[in-house]
């Protein structure tokens, strides 16, 4: 693959002091975002992907702080920007659209004047040219009429039609990088298909590149170019997104694959995985899924595995990543092949 990154993470560790002890939201993730492409960072509820995109927007506070590694944009190393040089790069360069679009609109303002501001906090545009722009950005997004409901305040609009408005001021100055922080959550699944549509859309017209985070790997298989799959504040699988769902190569991204309904096929099962992340200041030891893993053995007890190539083009944090078979969701058999994990058990690249 060709690699022109806009975003280079390396080796991010971004941490919470806590009465607990110390929360490793984000463990020494590394990823690139390359120009243009649909990036997915999926997980759990939990497992530090909202830490990773407020560490990039660089809206990480007290508790919180990042303790080390490199966040570079276009080259530029962000994490020793000052904070009005930040301001400058959020909204401008990198935006974001927020899990809540309840939370996230003022519910005193209307639609079109909490827009207007925006650009013009960012661009030196007239009062006129501003609400011109808002109401083609509207139009963009898909509001019906949008000339009309530009003076709407939030509450007239529905939750699909405010996240649209989210979207709308998030792409108003014109961002290279836009993450969406599950941006559907809250919504149904025919009004959720259609955000998703949006987001294909609008990432064409204006050349964007996009990080989409959810827990939900079905919406991963729709839009993404690849993926990143996050376990307990570390990536455990990275891979092209045909390639992950052709073969899944960590458990946890197939307990992931085994809960999505209608993957492939209408019989498909839908089991989620057993048990919980565990608690990020207090992982177990070894490999931190070993405790709901079927497939864990001693040594997984043991030896915290690490991203580590595993196939060309493919990475997993797991020690038995070679011998699992291809993936398969049709036939309610997922092909993992205990058996096969037992006997390659320990013969690997170490
Ligand atoms: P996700 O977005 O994947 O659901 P988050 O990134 O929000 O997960 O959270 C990752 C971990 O960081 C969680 O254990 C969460 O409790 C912890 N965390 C997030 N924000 C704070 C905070 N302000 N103070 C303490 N812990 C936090
Ligand atoms: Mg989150």
């Amino acid at each position: 693959m060709s690699s022109d990154p806009i975003l280079e993470v390396e080796n991010l560790v971004t941490q919470f002091q806590t009465e607990e002890g110390v929360v490793k939201a984000v463990d020494h993730n590394s990823f690139s975002l390359q120009r243009g492409e649909v990036l997915g960072i999926v997980g759990e509820s939990g497992s530090g992907k909202s830490v990773t995109a407020m560490s990039i927007m660089g809206l990480i506070e007290h508790p919180g702080e990042i303790k080390a590694g490199e966040i570079r944009y276009n080259g530029e190393d962000l994490l020793s920007k000052s904070d009005a040089e930040m301001r400058a790069i959020r909204g401008n360069e990198i935006a974001m659209v927020f899990q809540d679009p309840m939370t996230a609109l003022n519910p005193v303002y209307t639609v079109g004047s909490q827009i207007q501001r925006i650009i013009r906090k960012h661009t030196d545009t007239t009062k006129q040219a501003a609400r011109e722009r808002t109401i083609e950005l509207l139009d963009d997004v898909g509001i019906p009429e949008a000339e009309a409901r530009v003076d709407d305040y939030p509450h007239q609009f529905s939750g699909g039609m405010r996240q649209r408005v989210l979207i709308a001021m998030a792409i108003s100055c014109d961002p290279e990088i836009l993450i969406a922080d599950e941006p559907t959550t809250a919504l149904d699944v025919t009004i959720e298909a259609q955000i998703f549509e949006l987001l294909d859309r609008l990432q064409e017209k204006y050349g964007m590149s996009i990080i989409l985070i959810t827990h939900d790997l079905g919406v991963v298989a729709e839009t993404c170019d690849r993926v990143a799959v996050v376990y307990a504040g570390r990536i455990i699988e990275r891979a092209a997104v045909d390639d992950l769902f052709e073969s899944p190569r960590h458990p946890y991204t197939r307990g992931l694959m085994r809960s999505i309904p209608n993957l492939r096929s209408a019989v498909s099962r839908l089991t989620p995985i057993e048990g919980r992340i565990p608690d990020l200041s207090a992982l177990p030891p070894g490999c931190s899924f070993h405790p709901r893993c079927v497939h864990a053995t001693e040594e997984c007890r043991q030896i915290d595995p690490g991203l580590r190539t595993v196939a060309p083009g493919r990475e997993a944090a797991c020690i038995h990543a070679q011998g699992y078979g291809p993936y398969e969701t049709t036939t309610g058999v997922d092909g993992d092949g205990a058996d096969a994990v037992a006997s390659d058990g320990g013969v690997d690249d170490e």
